[in-house]
């Protein structure tokens, strides 16, 4: 196969040329096949359990919302030595697609992976590709699956002709999180069904498709977002198909395996520098607790983070422990104050180091 020139690279913040080859994948370091998946894993020789798992059922998930119906296999090379190799942009990018006329490669660092899922299918059809504003801000909020929960600001007092103009390279962190903010009313508006119909519609127009599917003219619809919203969005999946745990006037005792091939365990991950692995946790707690948090491992060492569920969790400013992480690392124990919501807990340990980890909450 010839490598051609007509690929593209649709980045966190960029539409390039790319003159890279569309030739198999080679110098990975595992392969593995999926429904409808084939990973190739950069960084690690083995991609734990629980993201190969995850990562199978979000993308039937993600198919499903956004009605693809190609069932050709998609590669995905994982990893970020991978991102920075292929992705050909300098500083925050942690994922692209990249596209030629008859291929579309996922290319991304675990985070990164939902969002361009949706990118790639919806580039598989060239006819329903929409303004990048659009592309952007419907991969955000059908990706938060993996994402795992998203808070976005937005003034909402955007001209979206003006918005729906804007190169994918000029898109900033701020006018995304307008997109990201603006997609999601419309799903809260309008409904999932008239929303996916109106992102599937082939018609080139998009003030006509949006006047077809939503019956109002531009500055119509930026009124009513502007009127019908919040200023921040905050959204969140997090606790869907991982341990929920109950948090009562007695000592909580949470037992956790988080070696890589056991279910539910995450990465490896290269995010604080070194090749960890994880595994999540929620706790519902009832009303605000003072309470002991103590971590034990077996095999190595391994630390916890607590954070606020973001869709849930509202700051109280009489009680300022109320909205903030809190960590402890195994063998030491903390004293903290858990607002009254749901609280996800990530426990990191080094790859193939801590097997059996131990959380105790104690209400104080
Ligand atoms: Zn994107």
């Amino acid at each position: 196969m010839r490598c051609g020139r007509v690929g593209l690279v649709l980045a966190f913040a960029a539409l390039v040329p790319s003159t890279a080859c569309n030739e198999p994948e080679t110098d990975y370091l595992a392969r593995y096949e999926l429904d409808g998946l084939e990973v190739f894993a950069y960084d690690f020789d083995r991609v734990c359990r629980g993201l190969l798992d995850e990562l199978e059922v979000e993308n039937r998930r993600i198919r499903d919302v956004i009605g693809a119906q190609d069932d050709r296999t998609l590669p995905v090379l994982l990893g970020e030595s991978i991102v920075d190799e292929r992705c050909l942009q300098a500083g925050n990018v942690i994922g692209c697609i990249k596209a030629s006329e008859d291929r579309v490669v996922v290319v991304a660092s675990p985070r990164a992976l939902a969002h361009e899922l949706v990118h790639a299918y919806r580039w598989r059809r060239t006819d329903w590709r929409k303004p990048p504003f659009l592309e952007e801000g419907i991969a955000d909020v059908v990706s938060i699956g993996l994402l795992k929960g998203l808070s976005t600001l937005s003034s909402r007092t955007l001209d979206l002709r003006d918005a729906f103009t804007i190169p994918v390279d000029d898109l900033t962190e701020f006018l995304r999180r307008d997109a990201t903010h603006f997609v999601y009313w419309m799903f809260q508006e309008y409904g999932q069904d008239a929303t996916i119909a109106m992102f599937s519609d082939p018609d080139p127009d998009v003030e006509a498709v949006l006047q077809k599917h939503f019956d109002a003219d531009l500055e119509t619809l930026r009124q009513r977002w502007h009127d019908g919203t919040e200023e921040e969005i905050r959204m969140s999946t997090a606790c869907d198909g991982v341990p929920l745990y109950e948090l009562s006037d007695e000592p909580l005792v949470i037992e956790l395996d988080t070696a890589c091939d056991a279910p539910g365990v995450g990465g490896p991950s290269l995010e604080n520098g070194v090749p960890s692995s994880f595994r999540t946790f929620c706790v519902e707690v009832a009303g605000v607790v003072g309470a002991r948090l103590a971590l034990q491992s077996e095999g190595g060492p391994a630390d916890l983070v607590l954070r606020p569920r973001l869709d849930e969790c509202v700051f109280d400013p009489d009680n300022p422990s109320s909205e903030y992480e809190k960590r402890v690392l195994s063998g030491d124990s903390e004293d903290i104050v858990l607002g009254g919501c749901t609280w996800i807990g990530r426990i990191e340990s080094e790859v193939e180091q801590a097997s059996i980890v131990r959380v105790t909450i104690t209400p104080l």
